[in-house]
This record gives structure tokens, C-alpha cells and sequence, in this order.
């Protein structure tokens, strides 16, 4: 018998940072690991859609099956003498991202800064290896423990198990559908803080400030500006981030376009290129394109947007359009980052 009554053709406009009005069948939010547990198993025969905070995903039509909302909360340090100069962190997977980062601040703890306002939950952090400026989740990541679907028995995941990458973990591909993440552990630092300054314009933002000692919480500060002035509030205007990945290529194809286009920006990456999406995606003409509510926004060409009553499938159309278009000028694939349900 179910024990945890669902609420039925539940409206997720409101889980969604999107803002698309798509329906889940039956959803649960659970707050503990005894509950996940049991709605688990209680729910073994149907389809399961685990949610987050909603802001790395694009619903396309309604949701079958069981729509389960990951709400466990907590956060502590562990260990505060983990080594020398590092304390070890708990959170669990509930916990708001940007308000976890927060404390960590509050705690003069260092690792972080730069991933200040990213918006969702702790546990789909390490499903993409959330990254900003310069710094990766995996750079302070210690391990996560996940629940396995299957059997509901908890198990606990090295940085190595993770196969961290750009945007990319295990969770992503082999584990997809297997687990969920329930605690993540980090190691930050208490002091000989590694700021990293040197990417975008956060020094730019710095001086600007007029800030003389840097630290974590100063750093966050300038991540926090840069953000708000750039990037569009899901509050405001739907969008779940950056739609596509930055793409990474040869470095023979990347010979021949900038013979072509000079001015084409591009970063190293190893043996390969990066250029950014955003960049390709204004030059194909898209950059603050509006096709009924679903548009490109005006100040980042990588982020689409729903200015109203877009439909998942509307903006997934304007996506398809822009990787054509993208496709037919620089003969670049661009990969969607967000999770595109079905
Ligand atoms: P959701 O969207 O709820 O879920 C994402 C995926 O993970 C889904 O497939 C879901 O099924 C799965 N999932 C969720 N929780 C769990 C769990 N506990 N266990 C297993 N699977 C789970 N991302 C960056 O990397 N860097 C950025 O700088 C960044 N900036 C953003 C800015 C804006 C304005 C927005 C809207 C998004 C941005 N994002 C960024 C994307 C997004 O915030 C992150 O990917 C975030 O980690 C998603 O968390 P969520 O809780 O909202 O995940
Ligand atoms: P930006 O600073 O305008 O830079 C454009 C792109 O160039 C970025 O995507 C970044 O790639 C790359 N880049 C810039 N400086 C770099 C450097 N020194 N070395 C290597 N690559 C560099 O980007 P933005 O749109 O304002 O975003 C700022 C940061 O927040 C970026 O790291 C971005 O990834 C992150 N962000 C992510 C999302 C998301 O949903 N995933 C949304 C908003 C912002 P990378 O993306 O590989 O860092």
C-alpha cells in the first residue's frame, strides 16, 4: 500500500525554471532517507522522473509514472580538522545550491566562490559537474552517496567512480536511471584560500568594486554582480541556463574556420579547441531572435528563453533550428546540456 498519498496531474510549471506548464501523473516530494526508501519501492512498477530544483531541464510534454522530488535537507561540517588546512563537508541533496555556497562563505570556508548563484539543488550538482569561471564541482568534491533505485541501498561514490568531465559524470551515461543522490561531501579550504580570478571578467568586477583584499566571499560578491547583470532570472524570464555545451574540436577544423573567421574566440583545451557557444550561435543570426515566446536571450546567445507560455516542445524546435543553423556555417555540432525529457 502506498503510504505517501501523490498528488495527482500535478502541474510542474512551478519545478521547472523553464516555466512549462507540463503535468507530472503523480508527485511525491520526499524528506528523508527512510521515505525515499519506501516511495521507491512502493513505486517499483511505474516510470520514475526524479526533479531537482528543475534548472537544467526542458519538459517536452507530461511526465508518466512517478515524478520524484528529491527535498532531503541538511548541511554540517563533518570534519573540522579533515587535514591541516581543509574541513569536510556534508549537504544534502535538497539543499538550494546557491544557499549551501552561502554558508560556506558565512563559515570563512574557501572552494566555492566561484560557483556562486548557480541556480538547483546539491545532489544534481555532481550529475553534470556543475562548473562556472573557471571551477569545476569536482575540484572540491570528496564523494557523494546515492541511493540505488533498484534495490534502495545506499553506496558511496569516489571522485574516480564519478569519471567527472566537462558537464559530464558517470550519472550522465552508465549510472543514468540508477541512482540517486542523496549527500554530497566536500573539501574546502579554512584558509591559503586558491582563488581563481583570472576568468571572464571577475578582476575587471574586482577593481570595479574597488576591492583590495581578496577573499572567498569577495570573490562570490563579483561572481554574484557579473551574473545578475548578464544572465537572465528564471524568476523573471524562463530559461534553464546555458541550452547547449561549449563545444570542443579538432584542432584542423578549428585551423580552416579561423583562416575563415579571424575574430572567432577560442580557448584550449587540451589537445582540442573550445569555442563558445554563444559566439556561433550570434553569428548564425539567433542572438535575441524571438519565435513566438520561445527566444534566444539578448545578452547571452547561449541561454534560450521563455518569454511566456512557450511550449517545451516550441522551444525544442528553436533548438533544432539553431543547431542546423550552427551546423550549416561552422560544420559544428552543438550538444543540447540541458536534460530534455522524454
Ligand atoms: P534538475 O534540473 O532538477 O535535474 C537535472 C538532472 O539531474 C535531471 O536529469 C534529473 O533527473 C537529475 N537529478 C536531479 N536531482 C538528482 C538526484 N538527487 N539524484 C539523481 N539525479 C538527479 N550549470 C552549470 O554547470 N554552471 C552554471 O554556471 C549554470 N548556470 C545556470 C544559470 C541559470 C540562470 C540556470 C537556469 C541554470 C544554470 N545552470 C548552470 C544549470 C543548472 O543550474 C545546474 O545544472 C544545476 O546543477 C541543476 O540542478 P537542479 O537541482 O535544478 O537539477
Ligand atoms: P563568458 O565569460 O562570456 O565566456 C564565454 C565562454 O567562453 C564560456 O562559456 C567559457 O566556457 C569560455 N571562457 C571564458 N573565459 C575562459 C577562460 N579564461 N578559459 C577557458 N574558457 C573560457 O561566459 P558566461 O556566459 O558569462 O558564463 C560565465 C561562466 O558561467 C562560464 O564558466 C559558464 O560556463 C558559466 N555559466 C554556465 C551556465 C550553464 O547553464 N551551464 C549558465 C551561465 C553561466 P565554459 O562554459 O567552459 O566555462
Amino acid at each position: 500500500m502506498n503510504i505517501f498519498k501523490p498528488k495527482k496531474n500535478f502541474s510542474l510549471k512551478a519545478y521547472n525554471t523553464f516555466g512549462i506548464d507540463q503535468v507530472a501523473e503523480n508527485f511525491i516530494s520526499v524528506n528523508n532517507l527512510d521515505e525515499l526508501r519506501k516511495v521507491l519501492a512502493d513505486y517499483a512498477d511505474e516510470s520514475l522522473f526524479v526533479l531537482g530544483g528543475g534548472s537544467n531541464l526542458l519538459l517536452t510534454r507530461d511526465v508518466p509514472g512517478l515524478t520524484l522530488h528529491i527535498g532531503l535537507k541538511g548541511k554540517e561540517i563533518v570534519d573540522a580538522d579533515y587535514t591541516k588546512n581543509h574541513v569536510l563537508i556534508k549537504a544534502m541533496a535538497g539543499e538550494v545550491w546557491h544557499e549551501f555556497v552561502l554558508w560556506t562563505l558565512e563559515n570563512g570556508l574557501g572552494g566555492l566562490e566561484n560557483l556562486s548563484l548557480i541556480p538547483g539543488n546539491v545532489g544534481a550538482a555532481p550529475i553534470q559537474n556543475i562548473g562556472a569561471y573557471g571551477v569545476e564541482l569536482k575540484d572540491t568534491f570528496e564523494r557523494c552517496e546515492a541511493m540505488e533505485i533498484k534495490t534502495g541501498l545506499v553506496r558511496a561514490f569516489s571522485k574516480t567512480d564519478c569519471q567527472f568531465d566537462y558537464r559530464h559524470s558517470i550519472f550522465k551515461t552508465k549510472l543514468k536511471n540508477k541512482y540517486i543522490i542523496t549527500a554530497v561531501y566536500f573539501k574546502l579550504t579554512k584558509q591559503n584560500h586558491q582563488l581563481k580570478t583570472e576568468y571572464g571578467t571577475i578582476q575587471a568586477e574586482l577593481a570595479q568594486q574597488g576591492v583590495k583584499n581578496q577573499a572567498p566571499s569577495t570573490i562570490s560578491k563579483a561572481v554574484i554582480s557579473i551574473r545578475q547583470q548578464k544572465l537572465p532570472d528564471p524568476k523573471i524570464i524562463g530559461n534553464s541556463g546555458s541550452f547547449f555545451k561549449n563545444p570542443v574540436i579538432e584542432k584542423a577544423l578549428f585551423q580552416s574556420l579561423t583562416d575563415k573567421y579571424p575574430e572567432m574566440p577560442f580557448y584550449e583545451a587540451g589537445d582540442l579547441i573550445k569555442i563558445p557557444a554563444a559566439w556561433l550561435i550570434e553569428q548564425a543570426g539567433y542572438k535575441g531572435k524571438r519565435f513566438g515566446d520561445a527566444g534566444v536571450h539578448d545578452k547571452q546567445a547561449l541561454v534560450l528563453v521563455n518569454h511566456g507560455n512557450a511550449k517545451g516542445q516550441d522551444i525544442l524546435s528553436l533548438s533544432e533550428k539553431i543547431q542546423q543553423s550552427v551546423f550549416e556555417k561552422f560544420g559544428i555540432q552543438l550538444t543540447p546540456e540541458v536534460n530534455i525529457y522524454p
